[in-house]
């Protein structure tokens, strides 16, 4: 017989959106349950040393900080369950949710928190040097590379505003892209060209990441993708940025999506377009993307949703209206 849960409220993922969801839930009362999915924790487990996060004057490790936000979840209330949802029904609330495990959970008001990986390159190198020279974000790791030579790869706008973020400490940035044009914003490129620190290489492809004795990134072999040659590229530190992919899978035909798969949300809310479903944290943010602005949407998203479950409604100039209550 499978197990069946019912729940104010369900909460999906539990990166920093999903646990900050969790313990605002818990604190007002609604005993939510959160469904941990496929990497518990999210992206910040694969994370080593956290410096941007506010409350630690020292160096924290990603994996260190989510155990400390799922006990805190924990200890207000929050229930974990180690599954994975694999089948959603929104057509009605409450909402009807399968996971792996078989158990069905029912909920009166779901919180998405399901997050976004970064895309890697899948190369030689790339997996075993994460950490230790190649990393996907330049906010979080840009700073262990002050004074050092550093390169990003990729031509959107992510790829140029980390390169740029990056002369904030490195003297001798390298944006390698496989293509002669930048897919990025006109603003971006012509601020990334006009750069003093800033070298572009152009139709180059990465083959490989190549470790020096030290075990840490030593040089990257690249490949000219019009003529095929090799050349190698001594590096301190590699920055992949070729995009995200937000985990919506679940939601297609449900839940509208904007262009890159992210959830669609009242601009400023974390509301989709059911009541009494939201959205927070990577799932619909493809700017900011940092664990404390997961955090700030995943305690929006759990405020509305007890706000939605007392029949009111406060818009974003703090009226208060009457809402579609969940029963
Ligand atoms: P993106 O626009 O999809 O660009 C990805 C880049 O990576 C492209 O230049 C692509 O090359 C390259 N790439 C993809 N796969 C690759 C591979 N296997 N090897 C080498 N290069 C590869 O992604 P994004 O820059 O992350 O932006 C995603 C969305 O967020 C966009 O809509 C963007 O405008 C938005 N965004 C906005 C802002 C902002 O407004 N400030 C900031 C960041 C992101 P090709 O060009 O050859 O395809």
């Amino acid at each position: 017989m499978t197990a069946t849960h019912s729940t104010r409220m369900l909460i999906l993922g539990s990166g920093p959106a999903g646990l900050s969801a969790a313990i605002y839930g818990a604190r007002a009362g609604l005993a939510p349950i959160v469904v941990q999915g496929m990497q518990p924790g999210g992206q910040l487990t694969i994370t080593t040393d956290v410096e941007n996060y506010p409350g630690f004057r020292d160096v924290i490790q990603g994996p260190w900080l989510m155990e400390q936000m799922q006990a805190q979840a924990e200890h207000v209330g929050a229930q974990m369950m180690y599954d994975q949802i694999v089948d959603v029904d929104l057509s009605e609330r409450p909402f009807r949710l399968r996971g792996d495990s078989g158990t069905l959970y029912v909920a009166d008001t779901l919180v998405i928190c399901t997050g976004a990986q970064a895309k890697w390159l899948g190369v030689e190198g790339e997996e075993h040097l994460q950490g230790k020279g190649v990393s996907a974000c330049a906010t979080c790791d840009g700073f262990f590379y002050r004074g050092k030579k550093v390169v990003v790869i990729g031509g959107g706008n992510t790829a140029v505003e980390e390169a740029l973020y990056l002369t904030n400490h490195s003297h001798d940035v390298t944006l390698i892209h496989r293509r002669d044009s930048l897919r990025a914003e006109k603003i971006l490129q012509e601020r990334l060209k006009a750069h003093p620190n800033i070298k572009i290489l152009w139709n180059k492809a990465v083959e490989r990441f190549v470790p020096g004795e030290n075990g840490a990134l030593d040089h990257l072999v690249l490949k000219d993708t019009v003529t095929g040659e090799e050349s190698t590229l001594e590096v301190d530190g590699a920055f992949v940025a070729i995009g995200h992919a937000p985990a919506t899978e679940l939601f297609q035909g449900q839940l509208p999506l904007e262009d890159g798969g992210y959830l669609k949300v009242e601009p400023g809310t974390p509301k989709t377009e059911i009541p009494g479903v939201f959205a927070c944290g990577d799932v619909m943010d493809h700017t900011y993307r940092q664990a404390v602005t997961a955090a700030g949407t995943g305690c929006m998203a759990a405020l509305d949703a007890e706000r939605f479950l007392s029949g009111i409604e406060i818009d974003l100039h703090g009226h208060v209206e009457e809402a579609e209550a969940a029963e």
